[in-house]
């Protein structure tokens, strides 16, 4: 899958949105990406689990890790491409951890899984809780990095889509300075 044909298919699916929205990370963005409107297509979650499966092969993951919840349906893809388990982790008192009987032994190459990095915070939580569960991790990967160069792990990271899109601290975003409603992507309008 090309770049243009996944930036094709996000159009297609009313999945890149322009407005003001507050990020998970916090940060406020002009544009944001509803990867669960092209997700909602098992067609297109499954075609989007290939093309990564295709990239972190060679890392010979046994397991996909993705953190709750927007990671969970892509992460699944993946396992399916890989031929692997696919499970996930969720927040307890704030923290993501394993839950539901979910394990990971020594020997198990965990591949952590998201749907967009925007700063890879939850990616690096999602790191934690596989280490803390006693496997070795062994690559990262997302639909889409809007964070650019500047997300670094000590593991290979693979995208399908860099797509740098602007984000700002509240204090310091323009459109909150122009009084411009911030909206949670997915919810109705809050304020900031
Ligand atoms: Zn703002």
């Amino acid at each position: 899958m090309t770049r243009d044909e996944l930036l094709e298919l996000y159009r297609r699916s009313g999945a890149l949105l322009e407005g003001h929205f507050r990020l998970t990370s916090g940060l406020h963005s002009p544009g944001y990406l509803q990867c669960a409107l092209v997700l909602q297509h098992p067609q297109h979650a499954a075609a989007l689990g290939r093309a990564i499966g295709d990239r972190v092969r060679d890392l010979r993951p046994t397991v996909v890790l993705s953190p709750a919840l927007g990671g969970i349906v892509i992460g699944h893809e993946v396992g399916r491409a890989l031929g692997v388990r696919a499970i996930f982790a969720e927040r307890v008192d704030g923290a993501l951890a394993l839950r539901r009987g979910f394990t990971l032994a020594a020997s198990d190459r965990v591949l952590v899984v998201e749907d967009v990095m925007t700063t890879g915070g939850s990616t690096r939580e999602t790191i934690e809780a596989a280490k803390a569960a006693g496997g070795q991790v062994v690559g990262t990967a997302s639909i889409v990095n809007r964070g650019g160069a500047a997300i670094r792990f000590d593991v290979p990271y693979v995208s399908l889509l860099e797509m740098a899109l602007p984000t700002y601290e509240p204090e310091v975003c323009p459109l909150c300075a122009q009084g411009v409603p911030v909206v949670k992507p997915g919810s109705r309008v809050v304020t900031a």
